[in-house]
């Protein structure tokens, strides 16, 4: 019998974040692999956290959240999706949206079941499927413009589907769902009576069209978790403080798992997370604004030197062909850039069931300073 890793995860290896940001460190190359800004969050949510702190607010929190952070997810929540929730039994604060994603598979899929991801999917959805014990089936979304087939939607949902994994925007490829298409996976839901998990974490970065929250499509309120956190929205991922949204009884299979797992999250960084969720209007303006500017500026640049892209319509991450330089598939790639170039980013077969179409692909990360950004462009120049 082997000592190490259990079967069910040994497939899955060391997440290719840690292992790119572990590269990055060692070559002293700019990070623009694992997502998270190089800049802090804002001012008056770090002073929130530090008086949560003094106040006293230091053991353990309410195992689904502390009452003001709830509070505040339920308005959050009502102004993205227009629907009203019940903060005591429709909502549940997680340790990141990771967390959220692990207590929803794990709370509600059961081992047989099937589970619909769109590929290229976010790595720890199909590791959270495996620790279900369900099985996943994938629906590509095809480049150029990362489209979904219907055909290829319709046949994925079975006698055994359970639930289908949504992630809009979508990491790793910038894609925003449109209202077309989630209204096309919502009827399948309804007809199918299959649970939808919509993760929203880049909901505040939409570019082009609109953020369409899966939740406020007909007939899917009573069937839909929605994940989201404040990491992304606030510049604050290291807080990992995240929350899912559902039905009572679906709320009650994602608790079920949550108790288990972490039980109750970080109190005094809740209080602060309530602050930030409370922020006003100008935030978001100044967040969205400033992210535009980075993601024109690395889109433009990586197009002068060479590599084929669309600027992503949301999230902070951009995919390109990096096949013009010649340098083999998308882990030598990588890796090249990473030790020789001085800048490190994510190989996307990571994201794909079949290896091979991320073969061509790189992702880059610019929820970065600009200086960090532009840095990084003269560095990436010389493959020109
Ligand atoms: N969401 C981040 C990304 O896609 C990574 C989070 C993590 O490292 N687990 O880069």
């Amino acid at each position: 019998m082997s000592l190490g890793v259990a079967d069910r995860l040994r497939p899955f290896g060391t997440t290719i974040f840690a292992e790119m940001s572990a590269l990055a460190r060692e070559h002293h190359a700019i990070n623009l692999s694992q997502g998270f800004p190089d800049f802090d969050g804002p001012e008056h949510v770090k002073r929130a956290a530090l008086e949560a702190v003094e106040a006293g607010h230091n053991q353990y929190a309410r195992m689904f959240g502390e009452p003001v952070l709830n509070g505040a997810i339920a308005e959050w929540f009502a102004r993205a999706s227009g629907l009203a929730v019940d903060p005591d039994r429709e909502i549940t604060v997680t340790a990141g949206c990771t967390e959220a994603i692990a207590a929803t598979l794990i709370g509600l899929v059961n081992p047989g079941d099937e589970v619909i991801l769109f590929e290229p999917y976010y790595d720890s959805y199909r590791a959270c499927v495996a620790m279900a014990g369900a099985t996943p089936r994938f629906v590509p979304l095809r480049a150029p413009g990362w489209t979904i087939d219907p055909t290829e939607l319709r046949a994925a949902f079975t006698d055994r589907t359970r639930a289908v994994l949504v992630n809009t925007p979508h990491n790793p490829t910038g894609k925003v769902f449109t209202r077309a298409e989630l209204g096309l996976i919502a009827s399948l839901c309804v007809e199918r009576g299959v649970i939808a998990v919509a993760d929203e974490v880049y909901e505040r970065l939409v570019f082009e069209g609109e953020h369409v929250c899966l939740a406020s499509l007909e007939g899917m309120r009573e069937r839909t978790v929605t994940l989201s956190s404040l990491g992304k929205t606030f510049s604050l991922t290291g807080w990992k403080i995240g929350w899912a949204v559902a039905p009572p009884a679906l709320t009650a299979g994602v608790r079920s798992a949550h108790q288990f797992l972490t039980f109750a999250v970080s109190t005094p960084m809740q209080h602060a997370a309530a602050a930030a969720l409370r922020s006003p209007g100008s935030y978001f303006e100044g967040f969205l604004r400033d992210y535009r500017d980075r993601r024109d500026l690395l889109c433009s640049a990586l197009t002068e030197i060479g590599f084929r892209l669309t600027p992503p319509a949301g999230t902070y991450f951009v995919m390109a062909d990096h096949t013009p330089f010649g340098f083999g598939d998308d882990v030598a790639f990588c890796r090249r850039l990473t030790q020789e170039f001085g800048v490190a980013a994510i190989p996307p077969s990571a994201f794909y069931m079949d290896a091979e179409l991320g073969r061509p692909l790189v992702r880059f990360a610019f929820c970065k300073r600009r200086a960090t950004l532009e840095a990084a462009i003269e560095r990436l120049r010389r493959l020109a």
